[in-house]
């Protein structure tokens, strides 16, 4: 979402003559857009200001400004505070405001010409506003966007920022998708992968009396023209219904590829991180996806060492990653977020004991992953071809599946491939990719 977000900055500041360069050094304006979901990307943004500082002070040497603006999640939970303890910092603004950013600009940039201290906070909420001003922006050709339909959250799982940082969950209307849609459909877009924090729990609303959940939007998307490829992250497990299941098996456009996070195998810890869900509900969701559509490729979230984990519990964990077995999946230590009702639980887990559940889980998800790519060697697979390759006649691509694929394309020329789907004999596979021949 974070990309997302940063590909929507650049396009609100491309009228006033702002383009997206490839480092900070040099340029007039440096957002920093931060994470706030776990305390190793939120410390980060402190020592990036850090670097940022020494090149906005070599560009003043030389006469010129260098505008200095946080936005994000963690401006959205530390705005006041950031503002305290990095003077250097110009602007500090919320997921939600950063449609603004070119009047926040054009004031600090005032500000500054007067001689005066650029300092300005704008932490509000409300996201209604902030997709009225987006939708309005044109799209630059490309084969893949993300497109965001659903944002914030009112789950409250107990470990985690999100419904703070991001607020209340909001479902963008109807109109307003499919508007956007048709304009990535436009632009050549091939794959469109639908965002939000609950992306599933999607309910908007039209101008008219329909509300659409996402199995709707899902179906009326496959028939915009162009769309070959639809995808959508992250869900619950709490909203993964029975309509959204068959979707998998009825639109041949939606992928069968499903993230969809756990945290946890033991029905204890889930209670205690208020996930709704318990170890088998969430096995029942997978079984009934791959009874309807088979070959579909799943995976996870898990978050380790929450307070009260036992081994008996970590254990557990294990036991379901095993029965579900996944082809990817991410695993996070429990990092106590300020504010959070797990933060202050009794029973931390010291760190080294979640270092070594962590090691063990990431081995056992490493496997699985292993295995998974090479269950598709000898087959061959629709591989989007979205990117050159690390080498000479060879391409990037991705597998239904989100595997990313180096694709030998021998004397064929790159830019006729890019951003068509193409057929692919799966030769190799390693860890984090596979390889292949055009067929
Ligand atoms: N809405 C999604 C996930 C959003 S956050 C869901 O409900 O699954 C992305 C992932 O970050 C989470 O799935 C969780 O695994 C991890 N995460 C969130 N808060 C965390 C915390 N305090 N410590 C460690 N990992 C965390
Ligand atoms: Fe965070 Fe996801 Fe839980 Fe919402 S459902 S509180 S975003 S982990």
């Amino acid at each position: 979402m974070n990309v997302y977000d940063t590909e929507r900055m650049v396009d609100v500041m491309a009228p006033e003559g702002y383009d997206q360069v490839n480092t900070p050094e040099g340029a007039d304006l440096v957002v920093l857009n931060t994470c706030h979901i776990r305390e190793k990307a939120a410390e980060k943004v402190y020592s990036d200001i850090g670097r940022i500082r020494k090149m906005k002070d070599a560009k003043k040497k030389r006469g010129e400004e260098m505008v200095l603006a946080v936005g994000g999640c963690v401006a959205q939970a530390e705005g006041a505070q950031i503002m305290k303890r990095a003077p250097i910092v110009d602007m500090v603004f919320g997921p939600q405001t950063y449609h603004n950013l070119p009047k926040m600009v054009e004031k600090s940039i005032s500000l500054k010409e007067r001689g005066q201290k650029s300092r300005i906070l704008d932490t509000d909420l409300s996201v209604d506003e902030k997709f009225q001003q987006l939708s309005k922006k044109a799209v630059k050709k490309k084969s893949t966007a993300f497109l965001t339909i659903q944002e914030g959250c009112d789950k409250f799982c107990t470990y985690c920022v999100v419904p703070y940082t991001r607020g209340a969950e909001f479902s963008r209307d109807i109109e307003d998708v499919m508007e956007d849609a048709k304009k990535l459909a436009a632009a050549g877009v091939v794959e469109v992968t639908l965002l939000g924090q609950n992306v599933n729990a999607y309910h908007g609303r039209s101008k008219g009396s329909d509300e659409w959940g996402l199995p709707e939007l899902i179906r009326q998307l496959a028939k915009v023209d162009g769309f070959e490829r639809i995808r959508y992250t992250t869900s619950h497990p709490h909203d993964m219904t029975d309509e959204l299941v068959k979707v998998h098996a009825d639109v041949k456009e939606c992928m069968p590829y499903l993230h969809l996070p756990v945290q946890s195998g033991s029905d204890k810890i889930l209670k205690a991180m208020n996930r709704s869900h318990n170890s088998s509900s969430y096995k029942k969701i997978i079984n009934q996806l791959r009874e309807i559509k088979p070959d579909i490729a799943i995976s996870g979230d898990f978050i380790v060492g929450f307070p009260g984990e036992t081994d008996e519990d970590f254990e557990e964990t294990m036991k379901l990653v095993r029965s579900v077995t996944y082809a990817q999946a991410y695993s996070f230590k429990f990092s106590p977020r300020p504010g959070t009702p797990a933060a202050i639980m009794d029973g931390q887990v010291p760190e080294e004991v979640k270092s070594l559940r962590l090691t063990r889980l990431q081995a056992l998800l490493k496997e699985q992953q292993i295995a998974f790519n090479k269950s598709v060697v000898g087959k061959t697979l629709p591989v989007l071809i979205e990117n050159t390759g690390k080498t000479e006649g060879s391409a990037f691509g991705r597998s239904p599946y989100m595997q990313a694929v180096q694709v030998n394309i021998g004397d064929a020329s790159f830019d006729d491939l890019n951003g068509k789907i193409f057929n692919v004999n799966i030769k190799e596979s390693g860890p984090f990719n596979i390889q292949g021949v055009l067929a």
